[in-house]
């Protein structure tokens, strides 16, 4: 019998792909993880350059009306004509006027003053500047930030223009935090798309990958049984014609080895059958020969030829056949089944506990066929697997029992092919099985 540690590379190469996987996958969240938290610093950094521009463009507005103070400051004292320079000053492009003394009778302007920003020169002149100069220095911003003087400011400390008298415009605020939040949801979703796809495809692989191994498993203990169940007979067909050979038998002990030889003959080709059969039901062209059958007479029958093995076996059987029951069915195939049912009930089942009970009953539209025994019982968990190719319960107990884990496999492609349905039933351990055969009547 082979064991799983033989498939030890089958599960090694499992593993390291399982830890490949999880890489991927880890790797996959760290980089949406990471472009998440790139998309915020980028929106971040998109503020601060907004906040950046409005501390050049009052800084810039600052320096240059300092400059124009400076310099007026200074020339005034060395002009000739104090007005006429001052006139001259009204060709510059943020100087919009100037004053002498407080009567404004005597302020002189290039247009309409406006006093919002002004200097105190010195001798009673004040300049005034252009309010909206700070303004046309963020030509280049695409209106994305509001400039909105206030008050009357005197350019104390040489500053007239500040970052308050800015703003970025709500609605560019609003479109940021929009494409942040789009980036943001853009890569989660994806992100996760790509995660889920990742491990949906993982899984599929995991299983095939892991339903190849069990396959493998299977096929290696079948081969394994195969190879052992047609020795037993062969070696004791060999004993017995050996022995016939030696010519010492007299006729009744001849009769009994001929009997014997019969049986291991009729186990040889049962078991050709189940082979070829499996061979032949695995492929799409699997057709049955379907004709209209009395299910109760042939199950009847088939009873009644069973009796004398059970009765052999040490075990009973007991029927219950409702009458008529019509059915469609290639007989001998569906007989096939219903012996490698019976035929697990009496080897899986204890001598003391060999008691079968067949029951077939009519059920709506479909004729029912139950086989009850006091066997081992099949736990819950295995109870799908058990009609799987080679499959064979893991459990030594029933492992002992010899078998190629072909017969259930065999039933279902049978009844499935009848346009029917198998199940098991069972309570757990030690108390029994139920197996149920569904198939359509005929009316
Ligand atoms: P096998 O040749 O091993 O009997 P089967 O396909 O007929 O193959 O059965 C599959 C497995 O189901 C068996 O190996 C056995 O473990 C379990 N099994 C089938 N019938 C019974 C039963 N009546 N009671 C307990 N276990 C059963």
């Amino acid at each position: 019998m082979k064991t799983r540690r033989d498939l030890r590379p089958a599960r090694f190469a499992l593993f390291v792909f399982v830890g490949l996987i999880i890489f991927c996958v880890a790797q996959l969240s760290w980089w949406i993880i990471y472009q998440i938290d790139l998309s915020k610093q980028l929106s971040k950094h998109q503020a601060e350059l907004l906040d950046q521009k409005i501390e050049i463009v009052s800084l810039t507005a600052n320096r240059c009306f300092q400059q124009r103070v400076n310099m007026i400051s200074y020339a005034i004292n060395m002009a000739e004509n104090r007005e006429r320079y001052l006139d001259s000053l009204l060709s510059d492009s943020i100087i919009t006027g100037y004053s002498i003394g407080a009567n404004p009778e005597e302020w002189k302007h290039s247009g309409l003053i406006d006093s919002t920003f002004y200097a105190n020169i010195g001798s009673g002149i004040t300049v005034f500047f252009d309010s909206q100069f700070p303004g046309r220095l963020l030509e280049d911003s695409k209106g994305e930030i509001q400039y909105k003087p206030y008050g009357h400011i005197s350019g104390k400390n040489l500053v007239w223009v500040v970052s308050d008298m800015f703003e970025i415009r709500p609605e560019v605020k609003e479109e940021l935090e929009r494409s942040t939040h789009g980036r943001i949801m853009m890569f989660a979703s994806e992100g996760s798309f790509f995660v889920l796809i990742t491990l949906f495809g993982a899984f599929l692989i995991y299983r095939t990958l892991q339903r190849s191994e069990e396959l493998t498993f299977r096929q290696q203990n079948f081969i394994h049984a195969v190879t052992h169940e047609f020795r037993t007979p062969l070696t004791s067909l060999r004993l017995y014609l050996q022995t016939l050979q030696s010519g010492k038998l007299n006729d009744e002990k001849k009769q009994d080895l001929y009997g014997k030889m019969l049986d291991d003959c009729y186990r040889l080709e049962g078991m050709v059958d189940n082979v070829l059969e499996a061979g032949r039901s695995g492929r799409q062209d699997y057709r049955l020969n379907l004709e209209k059958t009395n299910l109760t007479d042939d199950l009847a029958e088939y009873l009644d030829n069973l009796k004398p093995v059970v009765d052999g076996l040490g075990g009973k059987i007991e029927r219950h056949l409702a009458p008529d029951i019509i059915v469609k069915a290639d007989y001998q195939a569906l007989e096939r089944a219903l012996r490698a049912i019976v035929e697990n009930a009496l080897k899986y089942s204890k001598p003391e506990s060999r008691n079968i009970t067949v029951t077939l009953s009519r059920q709506g539209l479909s004729a029912c066929v139950s086989i009850a025994d006091k066997g081992p019982g099949i736990p819950a968990h295995e109870q799908k697997n058990i009609f799987d190719r080679f499959y064979r319960i893991g459990d030594e107990s029933t492992r002992s029992v010899k078998g190629t884990g072909l017969g259930l496999y065999l039933v279902k492609q049978t009844v499935e092919a009848h346009g029917g349905t198998v199940e098991v039933k069972s309570e757990g351990a030690a108390r029994g099985s139920v197996f149920t055969i569904r198939l359509p009547l005929v009316q």
